[in-house]
């Protein structure tokens, strides 16, 4: 059987009618990563107890003859932020890199309940601070497309891993973009649903009103699929939602004649690369061609969002990482001689750079004095930024941009240039200030081969309509996107065999 071809559907199915056994895939999957992901580092731990064990209760049900759950079988991975208990757990920073967490997020319960197999945990920016990987506490993880490339950030070992066919599917989390982005890098889908959809009980909270939790697949069916399992209510997070969880599949398939799709001037405008422009606006003739009406709309205060977003971010940030003080969690410096000195070598020697700064600006913008220059008036930007999309889906049903401004950069060319890393996000943050849905779905690429990201935002809520406009989209243009290419070994293998 070829793996790389495997989707959540067919992985299922394939152990459903006998073709393989659950136990034989993970096998396959842990040799395919022993075999590749060295060259990616695209995973920063494998639970192989655990998955072993879950597939032997997938194989016990399926021997039976038992109803299979929806997810039996898939092998998944789940990015470093989610709590998996007895598992290691670091969220990619130094300061949790001992820490094995005491229970599970309720995503990776859900997920387990639904069958999915989970082979372990995703290498991601430090804290999900980062759009290129880059920010990892451990090491860097390379695009499976062009190794000398960046995956985004910060769930950039869930959408490498999905692109490199080391998993089937994976989640990740994101505040900014950290979903959406990397998908676009690495030509895969990635879903951020509404905020309240998916339960962050269990997830390292990095800006707690703008975290969203969220799938990646090969395609968007993948994405529905998984999500279907992850979605509704539970009460230990009282900010998701009381609001039914519907079938996804019910109409991904529908024809999206008439639909009115917004297509906004300002994410078309300086700083877009061309290529990336024309992809995009080839995308949106193909929605045209089947039927969908285009309309141009405006989102005026779109050119706000990211002072908006990394002053609420940071703020929150600064506030939810005051917990890491070398007492409750993680490595604890011993060299400190009172309680403070040891606070502050261990958040020192903790925390990387850009976590600082982060911790620094949220700081500042919080504090007395300033907290009403920055912080009140970035919560009332926040507000005009979500009514532009209310006013917008008014009139339109979905709303049609590019995901990132570019494709991939370079390992190492926004390193020294945290301002420009952070125009990354451009394009993806209103969604997370707004709250509502965005898929990102490959849409061609460029002529270095570098795959490119189409987005579609849509109502709160409606992730049905986001589901159905980008699996037609994703149907019309089958066969622009980025094969899958040669891996070239880039560094020694890590150990990765804790947990
Ligand atoms: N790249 C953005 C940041 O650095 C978004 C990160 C995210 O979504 N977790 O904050």
């Amino acid at each position: 059987m070829n793996i790389d071809l495997l989707t959540v559907d067919s992985a299922r199915t394939a152990v459903l009618e006998k073709q393989t056994t659950a136990t034989a895939l993970v096998d396959a999957f842990y040799q395919k990563i022993d075999a590749e992901d060295a060259a990616i580092g695209a995973y920063l731990t494998l639970c192989k107890e655990r998955a072993y064990r879950q597939a032997a209760r997938v194989d016990a049900l399926a021997d039976k003859g038992d109803a299979l759950p929806p997810l039996a079988g898939v092998p998944i991975a789940v990015k470093d932020v989610f709590a998996t208990k007895d598992v290691r757990t670091t969220a990619g920073s130094k300061i949790l890199a001992n820490f094995v967490s005491p229970y599970d997020a309720t995503v990776v319960t859900r997920l387990e309940e639904a069958g999915a197999i989970i082979l372990g945990k995703t290498n991601c920016d430090e804290f999900a601070m980062g759009s290129s990987n880059e920010n990892s506490g451990f090491y860097p993880v390379h695009n499976p497309r062009d190794h000398a490339r960046v995956p985004g950030g910060s769930s950039g070992g869930s959408a490498a891993v999905v692109a490199a066919g080391t998993a089937v599917a994976s989640i990740g989390s994101d505040t900014g973009g950290s979903i959406r982005q990397p998908a676009a890098f690495c030509g895969v889908v990635g879903l951020k649903p509404t905020y309240g959809r998916v339960s962050r009980y269990g997830l390292i909270a990095f800006a707690s009103s703008l975290d969203h939790v969220g799938p990646f697949g090969k395609s968007v069916k993948d994405a529905a699929l998984m999500l279907q399992s992850m979605a509704g209510r539970e009460p230990l997070d009282s900010t998701s939602a009381d609001v039914p969880v519907p079938n996804y599949l019910d109409q991904i398939e529908q024809p999206v004649r008439g639909l009115r799709i917004g297509v906004p001037e300002e994410y078309f405008g300086e700083g877009l690369d061309p290529e990336v422009r024309s992809a995009v606006e080839a995308g949106i003739q193909e929605l045209a061609k089947a039927g969908c009406e285009i309309v141009p709309i405006s989102l005026p205060n779109t050119k706000y969002a990211i002072p908006t977003y990394y002053v609420v971010a940071t703020a929150e940030a600064s506030s939810n990482l005051a917990r890491y003080d070398g007492v409750r969690y993680g490595v604890r410096a011993t060299d400190g001689k009172t309680l403070a000195e040891m606070y502050r070598r261990t958040r020192d020697a903790g925390f990387g750079a850009e976590v600082k700064r982060r911790i620094m600006l949220g700081t500042y913008v919080l504090s007395a004095g300033y907290y009403d220059a920055y912080y009140l008036k970035a919560q009332r930007v926040r507000r005009l930024l979500a009514n532009d999309f209310h006013q917008a889906f008014a009139r339109v049903d979905a709303i049609v941009t590019p995901t990132a401004p570019t494709p991939a950069f370079k390992l190492g060319e926004k390193t020294d240039d945290p301002l420009a890393m952070y125009l990354a996000d451009i394009f993806t943050v209103t969604a997370n200030l707004a709250g509502i849905p965005g898929i990102s779905i490959p849409c061609g690429t460029s002529k270095e081969g570098l795959p490119i990201g189409m987005q579609i935002f849509g109502k709160h809520f409606d992730e049905p309509m986001v589901l159905r406009v980008g699996h037609a989209a994703e149907h019309a243009l089958a066969g622009t996107v980025a094969g899958k290419e040669q891996q070239i070994p880039r560094f020694a293998p890590n150990d990765k065999s804790i947990g």
